[in-house]
């Protein structure tokens, strides 16, 4: 890209009014107020993902989960609506989908996880009709309610790629809910459930399989490891997967179905893949403490984007944020880079209507509750805190960039 001069420039430019971007500007002009905050986004809506489980389980509404992305944004921030093409981080300057070009003093990178729908063959064509339904988009996941309200028995089939994935658990959560529907509906004799998983687990933390293995033991979910989906035909209801045997040999396994939840393949956009910012598997490459950009100083990124080794989830942007923001301010002000992250994550993993289990841990799985209750129990007030009380926080504390956190305490599992 050329060196031309930029259209505007602003003191730090945002790309993504998602959940890392608006709780980043939020908490930079709670900090700092008057500071030139600019966020890049095209969509005109943002959404609560996390309640996307709850809607396609019938138990939220999804008009509750979204809001005007003007609402959202800090009055003093400037919105500009349009999306990144290019990112020029010699010239300090991003390239904008109309040709405008944006310059900064200092970058934050948020657009957040690529969903890749066409990497399953027939997927596209049929997503949204045919009994093929996913939580993964506000456009398809009423369909998962709508599909498991006209289940009548049969096959329900449940499907995980292999990682990266934004929120690990969300793919067996609504295999859970499903079967607990399905029992209240008293079709449990007539249905086989079936969760087919890309990875080689069940969850990424050690400490947290053995109890999920026993909620898929209990509701009659059998797992299926290393079973990725590669094709789906909707019109014959068969989904096709290649699995992956322990010598590394591939086959293909054919399962018809009445009922497929699709969890889509996913990556990082393609212009943070080919842009100088990106690492061998295309994320913004940056400090795993710091959240800073290890080749370019004024680059920060936090959120689905960034390479910081942690599970995607909005939790973990919760106290990437802050550190982010003091690190930002840091060096604006010359002084050196001190907060630090620590890989902090959490997925309340909703095992029946009524009762979730919260998965929180730090780098290296280490596992670490927030609150001193059994991690790996679930629970109805887990169920209130997912449904109430984390919404509430989310659009009242945290897109506000009200920091105030209750600490988590890493601690060794036995
Ligand atoms: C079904 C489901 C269930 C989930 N459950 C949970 C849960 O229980 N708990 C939890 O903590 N998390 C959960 N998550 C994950 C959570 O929503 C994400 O991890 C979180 O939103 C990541 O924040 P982000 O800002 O990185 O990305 P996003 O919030 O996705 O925001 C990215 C933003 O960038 C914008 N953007 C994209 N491309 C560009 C571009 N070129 N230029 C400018 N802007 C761009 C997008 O429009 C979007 O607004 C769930 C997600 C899903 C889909």
């Amino acid at each position: 890209m050329s060196a031309e001069s930029p259209d505007s420039r602003h003191q730090v430019v945002i790309i993504g009014g998602g959940t890392a971007g608006i709780t980043v500007a939020a908490s930079l002009l709670r900090r700092r107020p008057g500071l030139d905050v600019a966020i890049v986004e095209p969509a005109d809506r943002h959404y609560y993902q996390p309640a996307f489980t709850l809607v396609g389980g019938g138990a939220y509404d999804l008009a509750r989960t979204r809001r005007a992305t003007q609402s959202v944004v800090p009055r003093s921030a400037t919105l500009i609506n349009s999306a990144v093409r290019t990112l020029d981080p010699e010239h300090n300057a991003v390239e904008l989908d109309d040709g405008r070009r944006l310059g900064y003093s200092q970058l934050v990178v948020a657009p957040g996880i690529k969903l890749d729908w066409g990497r399953v063959a027939g997927l596209e064509a049929t997503l949204g009709k045919n009994g093929v339904c996913s939580n993964y988009s506000p456009e398809t996941v009423e369909y998962t309610w709508q599909c498991l309200r006209a289940f009548t028995g049969g096959n329900a089939i449940f499907t995980q790629p292999p990682p990266p994935l934004k929120c690990a658990g969300a793919p067996q959560k609504i295999a859970y809910l499903a079967a607990d529907h399905v029992k209240r509906q008293g079709l449990a004799e007539k249905t086989q459930l079936k969760f087919y998983s890309g990875g080689g687990a069940l969850f990424s933390v050690p400490d947290f399989v053995p109890p999920l293995e026993q909620v898929a033991q209990r509701h009659g979910v059998e797992v299926m490891l290393l079973h990725d989906l590669v094709a789906v035909d909707g019109e014959n209801k068969v989904a096709t997967f290649e699995s992956k045997n322990a010598d590394g040999e591939t086959a293909r396994v054919e399962q018809p179905f009445d009922l497929l939840h699709v969890t889509p393949h996913q990556c990082a956009p393609d212009f943070v893949a080919q842009s100088p910012l990106a690492n061998a598997g295309g994320w913004v490459e940056v400090d795993k403490a710091t959240t800073q950009h290890v080749r370019y100083p004024n680059v920060f990124s936090l959120g689905d984007a960034s390479s910081l080794p942690t599970s995607k989830t909005a939790a973990a942007v919760r106290k990437q944020a802050p550190v982010t923001v003091q690190n930002l301010l840091a060096q604006a002000d010359e002084k050196a880079l001190t907060a630090a992250y620590d890989g902090y994550t959490s997925c309340p993993l909703v095992t029946d209507y009524g009762r979730v289990m919260i998965a929180e841990f730090v780098y290296d799985g280490v596992v670490a509750p927030t609150l001193p209750l059994n991690p790996f129990r679930t629970s109805r007030f887990y169920w209130w805190v997912k449904t109430s009380f984390l919404p509430a926080f989310y659009w009242k504390h945290m897109l506000a960039g009200r920091e105030p956190d209750i600490a988590h305490r890493p601690r060794r599992a036995s």
